[in-house]
């Protein structure tokens, strides 16, 4: 056992680490020589990624930048139930709080091991002044930037004051830096490596993006005779299973549909065809959703017609197939969507059921939302919308490996999919249904 692993049991708790990437990003991070960058999907475990190595460093502060005050406290209240020194600078404390922070800080030795801090208050005088004189004393051990997908144009949550980390980034150049996200395409990570001018070469860590249990195709909706009727045929081959299992574990699958519509009647068609099925839409009152979400996880009803508000918080580990109605926003989203499926490991199915029609109206959509974009920001962000769709459509419209789209999009190498999906499994037929839907489509 060396000192990392025992820190890890000693301070966390933990006798193994959750990955080996885990492992590999917190032996680097505690090396100390680069910069490290961490891409790692929601719940594999990254603020361990620095608070350990900061805990190797006795007496000095790790600086953490987390977006908003609301994760900043869940952070601080889980270290404090580990009894590790934890704080905060922030509008909302009692100046008598925050002198008490700060002259923690400010003597020879302190006692906080992690100070968290918004961007916003990152920019004000207290805080440039608190830094200059932590890393004069050299009293820094790490600088972090959480969340980091929010300096990019590209990110869901763009924050206009993570830019302004990129010139801490140049002041202090001796302190190693870490920045950390769940997103993982290729073009938020040139953003957060460029932005937060972290210094080359930065050493990454990142979840690669292949998973071979899932076997991803796309069915043309223009190409058979029934649609719904191949749906819930495709739902119920993917449900069969043994009649011993505990309801809890038992099979389900989603259907992500784009409106509050498409989710009432497609699942009122799978009922008719003998398929259990619930709608699920922001539409619903919320005692309503959390029903359908209940009665689906329980295994009481195997099958949820869903907009893609539902996921957030789904941890049923047995999904054993994803289908999407018309086609997804963009590659990111159907990349997450489709990633309920085969939470387990055991085979799962996922399946974009195309639809011309679906294209426009998304196509539509987004242009209108360009045309009102008011502030140049507002417009860039509308156009790599509009662009990650296109990439979407081309996923949906190409003879290519689905994985080594998801894998270029994530700025990875090739994988090896070896028949995981349709395209290399029988490519002439892919390309078959294709020119047949390309015909169909013009006519
Ligand atoms: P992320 O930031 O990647 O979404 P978190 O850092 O919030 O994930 O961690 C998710 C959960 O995993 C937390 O409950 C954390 O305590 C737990 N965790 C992290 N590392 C380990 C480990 N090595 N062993 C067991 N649990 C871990
Ligand atoms: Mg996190
Ligand atoms: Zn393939």
């Amino acid at each position: 056992m060396d000192n990392v692993t025992e820190k890890l049991l000693e301070c966390f708790g933990h006798r193994k680490f959750k990955s080996e990437l885990q492992e590999r990003a917190i032996r680097a991070i505690a090396r100390g020589v680069h910069d490290v960058f961490v891409s790692m999907p929601t719940g594999s475990g990254k603020s361990l990624c620095f608070q350990l190595p900061a805990m190797l460093q006795d007496n000095k502060v790790a600086i953490v930048f987390s977006p908003l005050l609301a994760l900043i406290k869940d952070q601080i209240d889980h270290l404090t139930k580990l009894k590790i020194q934890a704080e905060s600078i922030n509008s909302k404390m009692t100046s008598k709080d925050r002198e008490r922070v700060i002259n923690d800080l400010r003597s020879l030795k302190p006692d906080t091991r992690f100070l968290y801090v918004t961007p916003e208050q990152a920019a004000t005088g207290t805080f440039k002044s608190l830094l200059e004189h932590l890393v004069k004393y050299k009293k820094v051990s790490y600088i972090v930037v959480d969340e980091a997908h929010c300096v990019s144009e590209w990110g869901h949550d763009f924050r206009p004051d993570y830019l302004k980390l990129g010139d801490l980034r140049e002041s202090y150049k001796s302190i190693p830096w870490v920045a950390l996200t769940a997103t993982a395409s290729a073009e938020v990570a040139k953003d957060i490596l460029s932005n937060l001018k972290l210094l080359q070469p930065v050493a990454q860590y990142k979840t690669p993006s292949f998973r071979k249990n899932l076997y991803y195709d796309v069915v043309y909706q223009n190409c058979i005779e029934d649609e719904v009727g191949d749906l819930c045929e495709f739902l119920k081959k993917s449900l069969k299973e043994d009649d011993n299992v505990k309801p809890r574990d038992k099979n389900a699958v989603i259907v992500y549909c784009r409106t509050r519509e498409q989710t009432e009647d497609l699942a009122h068609m799978l009922n008719k065809r003998g398929l259990k099925s619930l709608a699920y839409h922001g539409g619903l009152k919320s005692s309503e959703r959390i029903l359908v979400q209940e009665r689906w996880s329980s295994g009481d009803c195997p099958c949820v017609c869903a907009t893609v508000s539902f996921g957030m918080g789904v941890d049923k580990a047995t999904v054993r197939a994803v289908a999407h109605w018309g086609l997804a926003q963009n590659v990111a989203a159907y990349y997450q969507e489709s990633g309920r499926a085969g939470r387990d490991g055991k085979p799962a199915f996922c399946r974009i059921y195309y639809c011309r029609n679906e294209r426009n109206a998304v196509d539509f959509l987004l242009k209108t939302e360009i045309a009102r974009a008011r502030t140049p920001e507002q417009k860039q962000r509308c156009k790599n919308a509009y662009k990650s769709f296109e990439i979407m459509v081309r996923y949906c419209e190409e003879v290519k490996c689905r994985h080594k789209t998801f894998a270029e999009y994530f700025g990875e190498e090739t994988p090896r999919c070896a028949g995981r999906c349709d395209a290399c499994s029988d490519e002439r037929a892919v390309r078959r249904a294709l020119e047949q839907h390309q015909r169909r489509a013009m006519s």
